[in-house]
Order: C-alpha cells, then structure tokens, then sequence
C-alpha cells in the first residue's frame, strides 16, 4: 500500500543512489518514482569557466544515472534512468511535477541559507498545485536542532557538542536506507522526456585539470578512496598533520557533493573507534566537527557573514591598495614565506589543501597580514573542490579567534615553525615549489635565514627567484595584539 501513486526525487548535494534517505523515503511511499537533477543556473551563473567542481558534479551525475539504470534493469527491465536539466531549479521543479503529475517531491535537506530560501519557494509553488514537498536528512548524522545542551540550546563550542553527540548515537543513526529493496518502484522514463545527459561544453563549462589530479569522481570513486583509506586508518592520528604524507581520506569532495554515505563512514569508523584504535577515534571526530559546523550553520545563520562571536565584529583588519597588494601575494603564494607559498600553489593547482596548511594559511592572512578572514574565505570558496559553507566558514571563523574556538585569540601560529615541525624535512614545500629544492632542510623554512653560498649553491637570488618575506612575523604578531585587544575591552561572552 502506498502513501502516493507517483513521486519525484530531487537530486541536489546527495548524488549517489545508495544509502540515500530521500530516494528511500521515495520509493518506499510511492508505487511509481523519477529522478531529476537539475544543473542550476542560479548557481553556475557566477562560476568561471573551467571549475572543477562543475566536472566533479558532470562525472558524478553520468555515474549517478547509470546506477539508477542498473536498478530498474535489475527490478524490471526498463529504462529508469535520471533526468537532467539546465536550468533555474526553481522553475525546472514545480514544472516538471506538473509534467509527470506527481502527488510528491522527494530531497535531502540542505541547510546553507540558499538553498533553504530556494526550497522555500520550490515548496511554496509545489503547494499552490497540492504537490506535497518532502525533505530529509542525509547529509550529516545529527542536524539542526537534534543535539542540545540540557538548557535545550545549540552548542557553540566543540567538545561539550562531541561528548553530547557520542552519548546520543544509536545502531539507527548509522544504518545504511536500503534503496535496492525497493528498486521496484523506479519509473520507467517516459520517452518525451528521454534525452542525453547535457556534455560539459553545453551546460557552459571547459574541461578543467581534473582528470589529471588523483580526484576520482562519483560514488565508485568514493569508494576507492575509501578502500585505500580503510587500510590506513589506524596511523591516521599518527600521519595526518603532515601535508607530505598521505595521511587523510581525500574524502571531502565526495562527502561535499553526496557521493558518498556519511552513514558508511562513520559507522566504519565508530566501528573501529570501539574497538579502541586510535586513528579510527580521531577521523571519527573529523566528522563530527563536520556535523558541529553544520549545526552552527543552521542555528546562527549570521556566521555567513559576521563573526559568531558578536564581539569580534569590533576587531578592524588593514583595507585599501595596501591590504589589497598584500592579499594578491597571499593568494598568488608569494608571501616569501615557502609552507605559505606552496599551501597556496596547492589549491591553485588541485582544488585541494591539506587541513594543517588551511590552518596555516588562514592564521597567516588574517594574523600576519591583517586581512579581514572573509576575503580569504571568499578564496577559498572560489577555488576548493571541497568548498563547503558550513566547515569553510568554521574554519576561517576558527582562525581568526571569532568562531568556535575555545583557545583565546592571543595564540598565533608561527608560520615557520608550523613549517619545520610539519613538513621537518621540506618534502611538501619542494613538491611545490621547486625553485627552493636545492636549499638545505635547515634553511627551507626560512629562505631568508640562508647563507649567501646556500643560496647561490641552490641557485636563489631572494627578491628575484623567490620572494623576500613580505611582513615580519615577530611585528605582526605584536600588530594583531593590538587590533584584537578591541575584544578584551568588549569582554568575550562565549556561547555554550
Ligand atoms: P580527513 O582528514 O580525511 O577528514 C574526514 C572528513 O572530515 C573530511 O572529508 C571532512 O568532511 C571532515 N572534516 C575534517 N576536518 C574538518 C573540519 N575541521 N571541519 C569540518 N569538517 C572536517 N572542509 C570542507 O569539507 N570544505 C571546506 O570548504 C573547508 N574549508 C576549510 C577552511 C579552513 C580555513 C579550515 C581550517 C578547514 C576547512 N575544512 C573544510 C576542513 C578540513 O580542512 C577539510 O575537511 C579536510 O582537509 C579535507 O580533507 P580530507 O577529506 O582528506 O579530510
């Protein structure tokens, strides 16, 4: 017995078939499913060109519907592939519902203030024809409002929030929708509306460097990622602050776009995290900041633009042609500065950035450089694979002290001896910027501490092949005291 005779799941930030809650949700309510993605305009408007992202997705989305292919194949013999469309979601979904007389529209839920305000008026227009709009959670383990305080408020700082969301777990936060079971119901593709998935170039987009990066895409991507992983898992705590070991997942991509289960992960990783393995307890925390930041996202949507900490609002970063000379070096990695320099060349050139490097970086814009850490986010967003609203926005609020970080401001990275204890022996810095490589392990962090007959054995002439540095950390340092003292005065009320 069904609740709906016809339903369509919308694929959005959720791109795999499997262990998906929405398209179980779907096909267990409704006798007869289809699935649409729709390649927003509203989004891809303001993307350049050639963005890696939009390829992840394109690759993704082709797996992603020949999976559900394989499904209907394997419940009834017909075409049930996915429908795509180019063009404003908005539009696209109330039409589509009309088209194909759905009683249901199905997605997972999507907290950042966008999408929500997108979905609104999805929901909205999909009222006003009876067409009942379903969300679910999928994305995170814990959403919203599901892990309070005992005062019954959102958490603010991560530890309390960890211990409460490890009390909180049950087998049922972790197990896996079956969406096989009920293949059944996938809709065959009425042939009006059978067409071939759009290629790159029509949607308006160029190939990128993507093929070349070690960034394999949709949900078997994922899952090879993760079988490597799995493997390693246990010297994880041991390995991942060293950006030249492979020591993370280099799952962020798949877990940004959906192509794979958070479900899966963290059931594996709780798993092992029982049985008292380390490395296992560490990742299994990554994800749980993953889930904190999403949280924070969703209760104090002002976090997109103003500091969490209100206070922090106070604190006045450098502006005009100078801040702006400064931010281009920052951005272009040539601070003079090599773990800096080649952090940047990192993202420039995959997409990617180690998480030690990201922490580095940031503290390095907006502590050493005085930059407000909304210029650099804005980077970030621009350029990472991964960029996601919620853990990018934690991470850069976390670094300039005005998120949620329960160490005070006044603890400021060194950016060379973040570098001699994170990359000792120059392995990632000469990765990336081999005009450097022929320096010796105790001069690579700090060029500018080079004998003159080490620099010119290494064939560096500093200010011409590799820039000098372009503050002095020991006076920024002694800067940012005095801009940041502004919150002393104004207290700091931290939130629970
Ligand atoms: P692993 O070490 O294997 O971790 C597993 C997963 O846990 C990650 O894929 C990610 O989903 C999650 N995770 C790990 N660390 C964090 C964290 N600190 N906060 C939230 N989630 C985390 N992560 C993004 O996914 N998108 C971003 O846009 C992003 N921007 C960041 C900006 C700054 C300034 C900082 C300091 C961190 C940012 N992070 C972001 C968090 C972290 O750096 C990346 O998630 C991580 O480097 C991705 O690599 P991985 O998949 O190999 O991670």
């Amino acid at each position: 017995m069904y609740l709906y005779d016809q339903g369509l799941m919308w694929f959005r930030r959720d791109l795999r078939a499997d262990d998906n809650a929405a398209l179980y949700h779907a096909l267990k309510s409704c006798r007869r499913v289809w699935c649409v993605f729709v390649f927003d305009t509203d989004i891809l408007e303001s993307l350049p060109r050639a963005d890696r992202r939009v390829e992840f997705i394109h690759a993704s989305v082709i797996e992603l519907d020949a999976r559900l292919r394989a499904l209907g194949l394997g419940a009834h013999r017909s075409n049930t592939g996915l429908i795509v469309r180019h063009a404003r979601a908005q539009e696209a979904i109330p039409a589509l519902a009309a088209q194909l007389r759905v009683q249901a529209v199905f997605a997972n839920h999507d907290d950042e203030p966008a999408a929500n305000a997108r979905d609104a008026q999805v929901r909205g227009q999909l009222a006003h024809a009876g067409t009942v709009f379903h969300g679910h959670k999928d994305h995170v383990i814990f959403e919203r409002r599901e892990v309070l305080t005992q005062a019954g408020h959102p958490y603010g700082v991560f530890t309390p929030y960890k211990n409460a969301w490890l009390k909180q777990l049950t087998p049922y936060d972790l197990k896996a929708y079956p969406v096989e079971r009920y293949a059944a119901s996938l809709a065959p593709m009425p042939q009006a509306l059978e067409s071939p998935i759009p290629g790159l170039s029509v949607i308006g987009f160029e190939s990128t460097n993507l093929s070349q990066l070690p960034i394999p895409t949709g949900a078997r991507g994922a899952q090879h990622l993760l079988e490597d992983f799995a493997d390693r898992i246990d010297r994880y705590e041991a390995t991942r602050n060293y950006p030249a070991v492979k020591g993370p997942s280099y799952l962020s991509v798949h877990l940004r776009f959906g192509t794979v289960s958070v479900r899966q992960l963290a059931s594996l990783a709780y798993r092992m995290h029982l049985q008292g393995m380390l490395g296992a307890s560490t990742w299994l925390s990554e994800l749980i900041w993953r889930d904190f930041y999403h949280q924070i996202l969703a209760n104090f949507p002002h976090v997109v633009d103003k500091a969490f900490k209100p206070e922090y609002e106070a604190v006045r970063f450098e502006h005009g042609a100078h801040a702006r000379a400064l931010f281009a070096a920052w951005c272009e990695g040539r601070t003079g500065f090599p773990l800096v320099d080649a952090a940047m060349a990192q993202i420039n050139r995959t997409g990617y950035m180690h998480n030690r490097l990201r922490m580095v970086v940031a503290s390095f814009l907006v502590k050493d450089l005085g930059i407000d850490w909304r210029w650099g986010e804005r980077y970030f967003a621009h350029h990472l694979i991964d960029f996601d609203l919620a853990a990018n926005n934690g991470g850069w609020q976390w670094a300039s002290s005005s998120g949620c970080d329960a160490q005070p401001w006044f603890r400021i990275f060194n950016p060379v001896t973040q570098s001699e204890k994170f990359d000792p022996q120059g392995k990632f810095i000469r990765r990336y910027l081999p005009q450097l490589a022929g320096l010796p392990d105790s001069a690579i962090h700090a060029p500018w501490t080079a004998k003159p007959l080490e620099l010119t054995s290494a064939g560096i002439e500093l200010g011409s092949t590799y820039p000098l540095p372009i503050v002095d950390h020991a006076l920024a340092r002694a800067r940012t005291l005095q801009r940041y003292a502004v919150v002393k005065k104004a207290g700091t009320a931290t939130p629970a």
